[in-house]
């Protein structure tokens, strides 16, 4: 019998000097229209499980790539909404761009899934390209391989159950080994689309993002948030602020953390 989960967006930081022609693929008539970012991981808690989705980036990474606010270190986050980060049994990376990788570290006892052919792309010939290799922090890809030869990454092709109650699923699109996570929860299958979907209009009107490894598995991928979701309103988006007014703030951490179910 799965879990029930409770699912959490904790929001860390966010970039507000950003402009549509950042994100969005091919022409945008409202390209130079200011279009603010956000920067979230997500918490899935049962009565007997924690699962970490994504691990943010850290204010030592958020300093020196410039223009964006920190508000708090998402382990603080996770913390202050009662779960010990001793507890969170899995760390699930959907992909291993700078801001879904940084604060591995912090989860030391958490077994790490990611699926096979994204630490598979960032350690080719390609990752040291100059538009590919601008997303990921080096010192991340580095200690997943560390980790991996201490056996707490658990590298994974396609769908793999992480625990009852909470799939990833190998979607592609935005990177080669992007997955997207469904949590079993009392109002239905969330989806955490992390970036298969950085913002509802990627998915609600099917616009591509901008940065792109095959454009067919993004659209793909969009097909497949819906699949996975028992309603388009449980599919919830890696970027958008949106998310924020969309669900109930967490007493106590406005601005932090909403409940998403
Ligand atoms: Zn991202």
């Amino acid at each position: 019998m799965a879990d029930v989960f409770h699912v959490y967006a904790i929001r860390f930081a966010h970039r507000d000097a950003s402009v549509r022609s950042e994100h969005f693929y091919g022409h945008d008539p409202c390209a130079t229209d200011p279009w603010p970012i956000s920067y979230y991981v997500w918490l899935a808690v049962s009565d007997s499980r924690a699962v970490l989705v994504d691990a943010g980036f850290t204010p030592k990474t958020a300093a020196r790539r410039g223009n964006r606010n920190y508000l708090q270190s998402p382990t603080d986050t996770i913390r202050a909404l009662g779960v010990d980060r001793d507890d969170i049994s899995h760390l699930v990376l959907s992909h291993l761009h700078y801001d879904h990788s940084g604060h591995l570290a912090d989860f030391p006892r958490a077994e790490i899934v990611l699926q096979e052919s994204e630490l598979s792309f960032w350690t080719s010939r390609h990752a040291g390209r100059d538009q590919l290799a601008h997303f990921v922090e080096p010192a991340d890809v580095a200690r997943l391989v560390e980790q991996n030869f201490a056996g707490r990454v658990r590298l994974v092709n396609g769908t793999h159950n992480v625990v009852p109650g909470v799939t990833a699923h190998h979607v592609g699109g935005h990177t080669p080994g992007l997955q997207v996570v469904q949590v079993r929860t009392a109002a239905g299958d969330v989806v955490l689309a992390a970036d298969a979907s950085h913002f509802y209009e990627n998915v609600e009107q099917e616009k591509p993002y901008g940065v792109v490894t095959y454009l067919p598995a993004m659209y793909d991928a969009f097909d497949a948030l819906h699949r996975l979701s028992s309603r388009p309103e449980l599919i919830v988006p890696g970027h958008d602020p949106q998310v924020l007014h969309r669900f109930p703030a967490v007493p106590g951490l406005d601005g932090l953390a909403v409940r998403i179910a």
